[in-house]
């Protein structure tokens, strides 16, 4: 196997497989590779395959000899176009080493810069570069980070002694420091890292180099990469890539800089070139934010009434040269990017490449924006959006209308809006969220460390950092709402305490914050509700032409139901009954019934409940004006309508007009060991028929009422057997013979069962001869099929996503390889007896994209999704279609 692939200087390994081959060299390598062969300023290097990371680890963490050939060869070839050599005095080749998995793990895996320098080549980079600061500049910051990544020693000694160095010369910036300083500095660091290493720093560069390429292999093992793999589903035996690359330099003085860009705007979609640059400076600096970047453009500049110059203004001939790559690399890749690129002395390199990062709303406007642009095509457009990314779109924005009590501002590092109460760590926030608390996490600025809490917070707010920190790009990938760099206010994470204009605040304290505008605000202030216009209304209309699939939503409320149709839901596929029963009006009635002795006491009660059943269907139908909606009857076990506390009890027994002691006693006699398998479902059903036959007649009742008639489909919950379906099917058409013999009216109905017990699954055949629809009830039949009650999983599920005996939450993303097979069997056992029947899934996988790809594999005719869903799945049903 060849796992050494170079670039750069009219080289370019590998053939039409490996050739943008990510799964190969990684995201990075892949396009550097890219770039270099259209022909873009590229410095020379080579990728190191993610083959090789899974040898490694499979070789105990050991290289085979033959790859130490292959990267020698990759080095010379980098000597060869640079015409520089690797350890030489007099004029030393330096490279980076970067890592590169297939998709960018931000922060996840590290880089270092520089490798190469020693004592004595630090020498010769300052006599062939004529510039003694640089090169002791750039041999600290070696040591520095190959302290840090490589071995791992404790980076505040050396940025301590870094600040050390500034304040005893009275200096504000990195820059200020002199050769002589930084050579001081150097050899303090080198005085470090062999106290803390207990050996001295690396001086053969080939050590230096095998010790980095070892480290980028080695953490992809590290504990944050794991964690961002776990949050982000990417499976773990992918591996990195490792990138050798000759060094370029932006800290080469006036006429050097580097930058970060986006080809558009990544929070808007704006068709407009973002970034930000930093002159005299490496990499690194732009986004630790050491110092505060400057603007790329001069539109930008002038719109956040900043001074210092944009790149536009201080170097117009290289900031064109940008401008003509961003073009090339827009048509060439056919997306946004995100570039990394370094100018060393007025020559500009490109260091990366990607799609970029975006927020939903400027997903949808690039997606919009290129098919109007003809660069793709509306089904690419629809492609180009991830379904779960609309979420971050349909949930309230703030009232423009509302008061606000705004404590600072900073920058709007990722849009949206979001109340919590403040923590001031990590590990907090995911306690506060465990408990259902909203949280705000709020940072002097993030690290890879704060993951975590990051993805447990609603919003994050940090005080350092500008708009491409970690902070903000990390928040921008999860769909938090991010204020940065929020200067006005001061935190001390320690005594825990959030300062800003002479007010303090403390943890659990709420605050708001709108990442549009990069206000922050004291309290909660009021939403509004989303809507679905512009971009999103377009791309919207072109999911639905490549759509087959319909897509409901699971409703029990007129309220929700009005939602779920604002959002384009063609019908309900749930409306679950139990709810309306919990009702703090009907509650008694409801427990009257329960604690009735007989059929005559049962129907007594049943009967206050029938008017208010009635007026609830009647809501939800006039809502869905003849859609198809779909109602199911009682599910839960009776004891779920009884008091659980003992202090309920007297209330509840008088309420009902029924002794204590009665009440305890039924209540006792209905606990169940297993209320999961217990009596509830179609077997409530079976026992108390009249519970039914009231459903069933309010429904009939409510149809009747209206001029547009709806088609209930009622599903007859908990099916296992077809008698059970024949019995309460029995039932169903009795109550609606006889209500439209009184009404003098008939309506169209249809009666039918979900499928959530494996047996149903396998008798389906039989089922189908009886019911004109199933509905997978993929809630129920996931823990049937599993074996695993949903609310008890929590205590071991993650740990099984960890280990990855599931790769995914089950309960959230169907199992398809298991579950998945029991829905095949199903519908074709259904459509075997009964060509036309109707199959749709209610579960809560109906919002899931990955499961819904699965219910349009296998020809379901629509999915079902709470309300805020429904635009996910109406995307994720197109996407599926395409
Ligand atoms: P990350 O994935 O964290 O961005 P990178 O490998 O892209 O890590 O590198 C970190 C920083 O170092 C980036 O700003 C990048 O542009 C810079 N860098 C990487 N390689 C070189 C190089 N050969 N010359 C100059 N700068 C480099
Ligand atoms: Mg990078
Ligand atoms: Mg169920």
């Amino acid at each position: 196997t060849q796992y050494v692939f170079r670039f750069g200087g009219g080289v370019s390994d590998g053939d039409d497989t490996v050739r943008g081959n990510k799964n190969l060299l990684g995201g990075k390598g892949a396009n550097l590779d890219g770039m270099a062969s259209i022909g873009l300023p590229v410095p020379p290097g080579f990728t190191i395959t993610t083959e090789m990371c899974t040898a490694y680890y499979a070789n105990g963490q050991s290289f085979p000899d033959s790859v130490r050939a292959e990267v020698a060869h990759g080095i010379a070839h980098i000597e060869a176009v640079t015409g520089k050599s690797f350890g030489d005095a007099s004029d030393p080749l330096l490279v980076s080493v970067r890592s590169g998995a297939r998709v960018s793990m931000p922060g996840m895996m590290d880089t270092v810069l520089n490798l190469g320098l020693n004592d004595e080549t630090v020498e010769g980079l300052a006599a062939s570069s004529g510039d003694p600061r640089f090169a002791w500049d750039s041999y600290r910051r070696f040591i520095q980070m190959y302290a840090d990544v490589v071995l791992e020693l404790d980076h505040g000694a050396f940025e301590e002694a870094l600040e050390i160095a500034k304040e005893d010369n009275g200096y504000y910036l990195d820059t200020e420091l002199t050769a002589g300083d930084l050579k001081s500095l150097v050899s303090e660091y080198k005085n470090l890292v062999e106290a803390q290493w207990g050996k001295p720093f690396p001086q053969n560069v080939q050590d230096q180099l095998w010790g980095a390429v070892g480290a980028v292999f080695g953490s992809w093992e590290s504990e944050r990469a794991k964690v961002y793999r776990r949050l982000n589903s990417i499976p773990s035996d992918w591996g990195t890539a490792v990138n050798v690359q000759a060094m370029v330099f932006g800290n080469m003085g006036e006429t050097s800089a580097t930058g970060v860009a986006f080809t558009r705007d990544p929070a808007t979609g704006e068709n407009a070139y973002y970034g930000e640059y930093l002159i005299n400076a490496q990499g690194e600096d732009v986004v630790a934010g050491i110092r505060t970047p400057q603007y790329l453009t001069t539109a930008a500049r002038e719109r956040a009434g900043a001074k210092p110059l944009s790149m536009e203004e201080a170097m117009p001939e290289v900031y064109a040269e940008l401008a003509r790559v961003f073009a090339i690399l827009e048509t060439h890749y056919r997306d946004m990017q995100d570039i990394e690129f370094t100018v060393e002395r007025g020559t500009l390199w490109m260091l990366q490449t990607r799609s970029g990062k975006r927020t939903a709303k400027a997903a949808l406007k690039i997606a919009v924006d290129m098919a109007a642009e003809g660069l793709i095509s509306e089904e690419e457009a629809v492609c180009r959006v991830d379904p779960m990314a609309l979420d971050q779109l349909l949930h309230p924005t703030l009232d423009p209308d509302a008061p606000r009590d705004v404590l600072t501002k900073g920058l709007p590092a990722s849009p949206g809006a979001a109340s919590g109460k403040i923590v001031f760590d990590a590990d907090t926030a995911e306690q506060f969220a465990q408990m259902g608390e909203s949280v705000i996490l709020v940072r002097v600025e993030t690290s890879p460390e704060d993951i975590h809490g990051m993805h447990a917070a609603k919003g994050i707010l940090t005080a350092r950092g500008g708009m491409t920190s970690h902070a903000a790009v990390v928040a921008r990938g999860m769909g938090r709402p991010c204020v940065s760099g929020a200067g006005g206010i001061s935190i001390d994470a320690k005594d825990k305490v959030l300062r800003t204009g002479g007010r303090s605040f403390g943890e659990g304290d709420v605050i708001t914050l709108d990442g549009s505008t990069g206000e922050v605000m004291a309290g909660e202030v009021p939403t509004l509700q989303p809507e679905l216009v512009g971009d999103f209304g377009t791309l919207m209309v072109w999911a639905d032409k490549a759509r087959r699939m319909k897509v409901r939503t699971n409703a029990e409320t007129p309220a929700d139901a009005q939602t779920a149709r604002d959002f384009g839901a063609e019908g309900i596929g749930l409306c679950r009954t139990e709810h309306m029963f919990f009702d703090a009006a009907r509650i008694t009635a409801v427990r009257q019934m329960i604690l009735a002795d007989s059929e005559a006491g049962r129907r007594a009660a049943l009967d206050k409940l029938l008017p208010e059943q009635r007026s609830d269907f009647a809501g939800i139908f006039k809502v869905m004006a003849g859609l198809p909606v779909t109602i199911r009857l009682l599910d839960p076990p009776l004891h779920e309508f009884l008091p659980h506390e003992e202090s309920e009890f007297a209330d509840v027994a008088q309420a009902a007009g029924v002794g204590i002691e009665l009440l305890k006693q039924r209540a006792s006699e209905l606990h169940e060991f297993n209320p999961m398998l217990g009596h509830r479902g179609c077997r409530l059903g079976v026992t108390f028929p009249e519970i039914y036959e009231m459903q069933a007649r309010a429904i009939f009742e409510a149809a009747c009422l209206l001029e547009i008639a709806p088609v209930p489909e009622i599903m007859i919950p908990l099916v296992g057997t077809k008698r059970e379906l024949e019995l309460m099917k029995e039932v169903v058409d009795k109550a609606a013979e006889q209500v439209f013999a009184e009404q003098g009216r008939r309506i169209e109905y249809l009666v039918g069962t979900m499928i959530e017990l494996p047996r149903a699954a396998l008798m389906a055949d039989k089922i189908a001869e009886c019911g004109a629809f199933f509905s997978f009830g993929t809630n129920d039949l996931t823990q049937t099929t599993l074996g695993v009650s949903r609310d008890d999983a929590a205590r071991f599920l993650s740990v099984y996503v960890d280990k990855g005996i599931y790769e995914r939450d089950p309960f959230v993303s169907l199992d398809i390889e298991g579950v998945g097979q029991l829905i095949e069997i199903a519908a074709q056992k259904g459509r075997a007896t009964r060509p036309d029947i109707k199959l749709g899934i209610c579960g809560e996988h109906g919002g899931d994209p990955a499961s819904i790809a699965f219910c349009e594999a296998t020809g379901l005719d629509y999915v079902s999704a709470s309300p805020y869903r429904v635009p996910i799945a109406r995307l994720a049903a197109a996407q599926a279609a395409l």
